[in-house]
């Protein structure tokens, strides 16, 4: 049997420490502290980790002093001198409408798409002004593919796309692989129209390939500004995609059978 706790840990996400000071620890009381004399003498209080834990401890620190927290999409830069400034009132918030991917490439199949694709937040539901929504660049193809998915997660809607490109071209998909000496053995009507076939075949396999820079996605969310985007669910593992994928993608057979069935 375990031993009974004695304290109960501080509530700051990833400390471990007793929570001596109400519900905190004395080093994030202390902080805290810090913050709120900060706010009183119109001062900066520079945050002293890594610039990449910056985020949520600003977050914190500005949803315990003004009762708001900021929202999945937003970001935290300073108005002051001071770039990871704790100061809630030199914290200005981001949301980009738009993530820094090149223009008219389709970042689901890297084919030019002259089309965007609205990344609609959960949270917001249906409610959410489209004007608001961020947005990136889609082909006719995979926007219609995606519809009306209902997640913001690039990794999960391009797993979801792909898996439903695989089922629209999979007659192209399951084209034979001729080698160069088979062809040797057709008429050219056939030999043309089994080489167009191939040809069609990688092409969509390129599709599915996309993208080929395993960053593509990372660099887009960095250069919008976007500190952290597995924080906010922006890009998510692939095997986690590819779970949800199947899982969207599979029901439909599985749906259609009651309505056969009466
Ligand atoms: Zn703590
Ligand atoms: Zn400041
Ligand atoms: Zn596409």
């Amino acid at each position: 049997m375990k031993p009974t706790q004695e304290f109960s840990p501080c509530i700051n996400e990833g400390c471990n420490l007793p929570a001596t000071y109400g519900d905190k620890c004395r080093a994030h009381r202390q902080v805290e502290r810090r913050i709120q004399q900060a706010i009183e003498d119109g001062t900066c209080y520079a945050y002293e980790g890594r610039s990449h834990g910056y985020q949520a401890e600003a977050a914190h620190a500005y949803y315990v002093e003004m009762s708001v927290a900021p929202s999945t999409w937003e970001w935290i830069t300073t108005t002051c001198a001071t770039p990871l400034c704790l100061n809630p009132e030199h914290m200005a918030f981001k949301a980009p409408k738009k993530l820094a991917y090149p223009s008219y490439i389709c970042i689901y199949c890297g084919r030019s798409g002259y089309t965007v694709d609205h990344l609609l937040p959960r949270r917001l539901g249906g409610e959410a002004k489209r004007a608001y929504v961020v947005t990136v660049p889609a082909c006719g193809t995979c926007n219609s593919l995606l519809g009306d998915t209902l997640t913001w997660s690039i990794t999960e809607r391009r797993a979801i796309c792909h898996a439903r490109l695989r089922r629209k071209y999979r007659k192209i998909l399951n084209h034979f692989e001729y080698a160069e000496s088979d062809l040797k053995e057709y008429g050219p009507t056939l030999r043309k129209a089994i080489v167009r076939g191939m040809e069609d075949k990688a092409e969509v396999m390129r599709m599915l390939d996309w993208p080929i820079d395993p960053l593509y996605d990372d660099r887009a969310c960095e250069k919008a500004g976007i500190g952290d985007p597995y924080e906010v669910g922006l890009i998510i593992s692939m095997v986690e995609a590819n779970r949800i994928a199947a899982e969207v993608t599979a029901p439909r057979n599985r749906e259609r059978m009651p309505r056969d069935a009466a």
